[in-house]
């Protein structure tokens, strides 16, 4: 691990394409605060947009949070190829990002951006392994257990899995090559972006 400073990013993208950086942590970190925060305040990053088999939440949009498909067409799109990588998640619902958008907009020159968890993260080191992996990590241990208590969308039982979940996550920082500790939405996405560019031209 490189820690956080983004000079001592090694910047592994060919010239010409845009840079992959790929953000996980632990469930209710606020993965999706600072993407949000991202979409809105640096419309230069390409946000790939998830598919998933779970329902909609209140609020979200098709096609912008999430594309909601059924178990069925995610499955044959497994088959087909069509995902960079996928996952079952919270051993409830599949998400997958597709691939061809996120090849497309790399090859356009565009810094693209993939929020997914930790398994999908290890896939992609697989198969893009200039991607750079950026560990989101709560300020304390406590201050995530208030976020996945506070945040009300989940069961008992559900946010029981969702701690076991991130209790294994956390133990993975050592794999990523970047951590960003999320104390305040707005510097950590700035952070975040800083790590996408522009490249040096040398
Ligand atoms: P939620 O259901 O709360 O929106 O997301 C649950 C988890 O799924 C989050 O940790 C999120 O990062 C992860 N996730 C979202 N999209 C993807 C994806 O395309 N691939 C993988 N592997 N995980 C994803």
């Amino acid at each position: 691990m490189s820690g956080a400073d983004p000079q001592s990013v090694p910047i592994a993208s060919p010239e010409g394409t845009g840079r992959l950086v790929v953000l996980a942590g632990p469930t209710a970190v606020g993965k999706g605060t600072i993407a949000a925060y991202i979409r809105t305040h640096f419309p230069q990053v390409w946000l790939s947009v998830s598919m998933t088999t779970r329902p909609p939440r209140p609020g979200e949009v098709d096609g912008v949070h999430y594309i909601f498909v059924a178990e069925e067409e995610f499955d044959r799109l497994i088959a087909a190829g069509e995902f960079l990588e996928y996952a079952v998640v919270h051993g409830r619902a599949k998400y997958g990002t597709p691939r061809g958008p996120v090849e497309r907009a790399l090859a356009a020159g565009h810094p693209a951006l993939l929020e997914i968890d930790l398994q999908g993260a290890r896939q992609v080191r697989e198969s893009m392994p200039e991607a750079l992996l950026v560990f989101l990590a709560p300020p304390s241990w406590d201050e995530l257990v208030d976020r996945l208590v506070g945040r009300g969308t989940e069961t008992q039982e559900e946010r029981t899995v969702r701690l076991h979940t991130a209790t294994r996550e956390l133990e993975a920082v050592d794999e990523f090559d970047v951590v960003i500790i999320n104390d305040d939405v707005r510097r950590a996405s700035e952070q975040l972006v800083s790590l996408m560019g522009p490249r040096p031209s040398a």
